[in-house]
């Protein structure tokens, strides 16, 4: 397979913009709905963006989980997938794989990422444990907290501003991080958890100086350094773009120093290489045998760990494109694109651009809703209603209530419209920029929501809310005004 590195495109016009490096030879149909249905939608949805049916949707932004576009290489690659329970070819070609992009020799085949997180913290993490990271996935803190742990995010003050020009949001502030350890003592701290581009503030990435920093206090006490790698190609562009030193560095080399840094590496295969599955990789065989066991008991047999054969040969592929820069460059460079072009119109996003998303600030862009009728929800159902594209809360939904029963405001409210790699063309992107450019206009005519249905666990998934008033009505209402019967 012949990989690529990128080399910026010059423009003879002052306009800028990406260019896709592939050709779109298989189509999925799309429809938009005209504004009615989509308001009936989102009712029966009951506001929850999770809850549509994608044959309601027009540009589905909701995640990148397991939504990213497969290569000709991919799919041609799952048809000599090798049918068996034990000692697959698959899995062998899988492990190579792996052990060439990561640099670890030991690898666990599991069904997906929070599997490994499982894993990870039934072996690891005693009650009374700490565990400090630069910020929480849901998933993550869920199975730490489930096996006795508490979770503590030590990210620098930078990494909450939604306007910023820092780089590396999503570094780990070292003074904190010694003064956690001092304060609980080494032995309660099993590991330091490093995520790349963190998911939940932005898509931030962090930098090879701050691994450096965090390794040499990891290695004065004694302590493991484990790395989610789910969205690590990301990472290893921001590092190429935005870290002086490494800017003549191939993106395979930065990938091979990142998890040089780790004892252990985990990743969700449905982000880093656009198939389900997952895995964990370690060069250390003590502690490939202590996590050895649990694969069995959850996840399948140690050569296929809960994924068909068919993934495992497409997540093979898909990891070796993950360092080819012309394909891990398409998603961060489309959301660069539309975070420049909402910025320019005024529209809060978190800047500088990261992995994953573009993400839309719901405290400022509606600082008329209290954070108790949850913003973010709201402009995730407002958005749907008048453009069909669909986004994802992170913010109080996404949280939990404390033992009074009242909501633990999350620390950010955000609309993430998430970019898959490869799937929207570039007038799709300015379609959804000129909607949410005039749902700003209106933004007064949005209100807040309330839960009428609210499951107890990870509720953002399942609840069910409505709004707290007419306010969708007179959305639809001004939105036919505007643009009479077209969609
Ligand atoms: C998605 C994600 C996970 C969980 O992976 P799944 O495959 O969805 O179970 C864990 N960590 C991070 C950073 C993620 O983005």
């Amino acid at each position: 397979m012949e990989t690529q590195q990128s080399q910026t495109i010059k423009f003879f016009g002052d306009e800028t913009f990406p260019v896709e490096m592939h050709k779109v030879r298989i189509v999925q149909k799309l429809f938009l709905r005209p504004v009615e249905d989509r308001l009936k939608a989102i009712n029966e949805a009951g506001y929850n963006t999770f809850l549509l049916n994608t044959k309601d949707v027009f540009l589905d932004m909701l995640t990148d989980s397991g939504t990213n576009a497969m290569s000709d290489n991919q799919v041609s690659s799952m048809l000599k997938a090798d049918d068996a329970y034990a000692g697959s070819q698959s899995f062998y070609r899988m492990e190579k794989a792996l052990q060439e992009v990561f640099g670890k020799k030991y690898i666990l085949p599991v069904h997906q990422g929070r599997a490994a997180e499982n894993v990870v913290s039934q072996v690891f993490i005693k009650k009374g444990d700490v565990i400090p990271m630069n910020y929480h996935f849901t998933t993550t803190k869920a199975h730490m907290e489930l096996n006795g742990g508490k979770i503590f995010e030590i990210y620098t003050d930078e990494a909450l501003k939604i306007k910023s020009d820092n780089p590396f949001k999503g570094n780990i502030d070292i003074d904190k991080l010694n003064a956690l350890i001092e304060k609980y003592g080494a032995d309660r701290v099993p590991f330091i958890r490093m995520e790349a581009s963190t998911n939940l503030i932005g898509g931030q990435p962090f930098s090879i100086q701050n691994m450096r920093d965090v390794k040499a206090v990891a290695d004065r006490h004694g302590i493991m350094m484990v790395l989610d790698a789910s969205l690590i190609g990301e990472n290893a562009w921001f590092i190429k773009q935005r870290e002086p030193e490494f800017k003549n560095t191939s993106i395979k080399d930065i990938l091979r120093l990142m998890c040089d840094f780790a004892d252990i590496v985990y990743f969700s295969s449905r982000k880093v290489s656009s198939t389900r599955g997952g895995g964990i990789c370690t060069n250390d065989h003590d502690l490939f045998l202590k996590m050895r066991d649990l694969v069995p008991l959850y996840e399948g047999f140690l050569t296929y760990g809960g994924m068909s054969v068919r993934e495992i040969e497409a997540m093979a592929v898909g990891l070796e494109e993950t360092t080819d820069e012309t394909v891990i460059n398409q998603s961060p460079s489309f959301i660069e694109y539309a975070v420049r072009e909402l910025d320019k119109r005024n529209v809060p996003v978190i800047t500088p651009a990261g992995a994953l998303g573009c993400h839309i600030d719901a405290m400022s862009f509606l600082p008329h809703v209290p954070q108790q009728e949850y913003p973010a929800g709201a402009l995730a159902a407002a958005l749907y209603i008048i453009s069909g594209c669909r986004g994802m809360e992170r913010g109080t939904i996404s949280s939990v209530r404390d033992e009074n029963g009242d909501d633990i405001l999350a620390d950010m409210e955000l609309l993430r419209l998430a970019f898959p790699r490869r799937v929207f063309t570039l007038s799709q992107t300015k379609f959804l920029i000129d909607r949410v450019h005039w749902l700003y206009k209106n933004r007064k005519l949005v209100g807040g929501l309330k839960f009428v249905e609210e499951p107890a666990v990870l509720r953002f998934f399942m609840g069910r809310l409505a709004p707290v008033n007419e306010w969708p009505d007179k959305l639809v209402a001004k939105f036919k005004e505007d643009f009479g019967n077209s969609l």
